[in-house]
């Protein structure tokens, strides 16, 4: 059971979460808990760190901001053995977590779950394991797993005791066709295959943090998104409450073509014009943007029609938009263009399904659709259980509705 930081955000909230965790455990299952730190507790350790020094040693970062998650866990054991539960919290270095050393943004390698399932069965007692943090093996620093990295430890935490289920308790009460803020007519999943919502997780949705569906994936360690909100006596442990499973696609019965719509504002567009037509220029240009830990997403060159010159487009998140133009600035003698110019006024407007796996025309239908609203396409790119189209960032809405009822998702 994994609680995240607006089910902790204070006592009461807390109280809460030790009546679903009681529920369970008088219901005879076994669990283990992770849990965020409180809402906002993170971002304020974040900005003391960047007051402090804007150029701060990670180490330092993580030794801040793993702060959080050791302050609920605290808590919630004291309000389960309050409510009669033999419970413990669990820092990740004493399970112990251990991650690589990336601080910042670490990835987990290895949970021993023995401990934790020998408690369980020899006097009940539930961990309560601090979300988001780890410890380096070598080094015996604490690392932290990336902002929204307590999904990722709920996870693999699930893995190494093998649960058969990882419940992620959150402020929404599952995975929805589409953001229900700007479709009001989105449904909530009853399932999804861990492929859409890997998908769906890196091009803008915001529920879950990626690694941590890459991990169930991995580990066939099915995730179960529901609400926390729910008064914890109202739900049967017994049966099957609502939310959304995030599974293997053989146990989806009835798989639509396309499952849901992402879309992120977060993107640039950078065009960069008149390049010669000859071999090297897209290493000249993508080399030193990849060696300025740029991400480029979209790419599209045409061929040159006079065997000369052609243009380059390709997307930078919104946040390294500046930087981009500065390292091609610098980079224009190398690459021999004309000039640069791009927008931030993009966004990318993403289509999941892993129904277009068989299904043609699926991408036809949009650009159609997409038409009729005039809403132009700057740039496509596809792959096989999804397509992505850049358009001006004022028909976000417009476009990520008319896509919505076109492939039938709304309710
Ligand atoms: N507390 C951490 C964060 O705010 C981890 C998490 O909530 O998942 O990013
Ligand atoms: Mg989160």
């Amino acid at each position: 059971m994994k609680f995240g930081g607006t089910s902790v955000a204070d006592l009461d909230c807390i109280r809460n979460v030790a009546r679903h965790v009681k529920r369970e455990v008088d219901a005879g299952h076994e669990v283990a808990v992770v849990v965020s730190a409180m809402a906002g507790t993170t971002n304020q350790l974040v900005a003391w760190c960047r007051a402090a020094s804007a150029l701060h040693d990670t180490r330092e970062y993580d030794a801040v901001v793993a702060a959080g998650e050791q302050v609920t866990s605290g808590l919630l054991a004291i309000m389960l053995e309050g409510m009669g539960i033999n419970a413990r919290s669990w820092q990740g270095w004493q399970l112990p977590i251990l991650t690589s050393n990336v601080h910042g943004s670490a990835r987990i390698l290895e949970i021993n779950g023995a401990e934790l399932i020998k408690r369980f069965k020899e006097r009940n007692e539930v961990a309560v394991v601090c979300g988001f943090q780890g410890v380096h093996k070598e080094t015996n620093r604490i690392t932290t797993l990336g902002r929204g990295g307590s999904d990722t430890s709920a996870v693999a935490v699930a893995a190494a005791i093998h649960a058969d289920r990882c419940d992620i308790y959150t402020d929404v009460d599952g995975v929805y066709t589409s953001d229900p803020r700007v479709v009001p007519r989105a449904r909530r999943l009853d399932k999804i295959a861990f492929e859409e919502m890997l998908e769906l997780a890196s091009l803008g949705a915001k529920v879950l943090q990626v690694r941590s569906v890459e991990l169930g994936m991995v580990h066939k360690v099915p995730i179960f998104v529901r609400s926390s909100f729910d008064r914890p006596e109202d739900v049967d442990p017994h049966r099957t409450p609502s939310g959304t499973l995030i599974c293997d696609e053989e146990d989806i019965v009835e798989q639509q073509v396309v499952t849901g719509i992402a879309f992120s504002k977060d993107e640039a567009q950078i065009s960069v014009r008149h390049v010669p037509d000859k071999p090297g220029i897209a290493a000249a240009i993508f080399g030193p943007l990849a060696e300025a830990n740029i991400n480029v997403d979209m790419i599209v060159q045409n061929v040159s029609a006079d065997g000369a010159t052609t243009d380059l487009t390709f997307t930078v998140p919104a946040a390294d938009y500046q930087r981009s133009m500065e390292v091609l600035g610098k980079a224009r003698k190398a690459i021999g263009y004309d000039h640069l110019d791009g927008s931030t006024d993009v966004a990318k407007v993403s289509v999941i399904g892993i129904g277009m796996r068989s299904h043609a025309g699926v991408a036809a239908e949009a650009f159609k659709a997409l038409a009729s609203r005039n809403i132009n396409i700057r740039a496509i790119t596809t792959s096989e259980i999804k397509f992505s189209v850049l358009i001006e960032a004022a028909y976000t809405e417009l476009a990520v509705r008319t896509l919505h009822s076109l492939y039938d998702l709304d309710k």
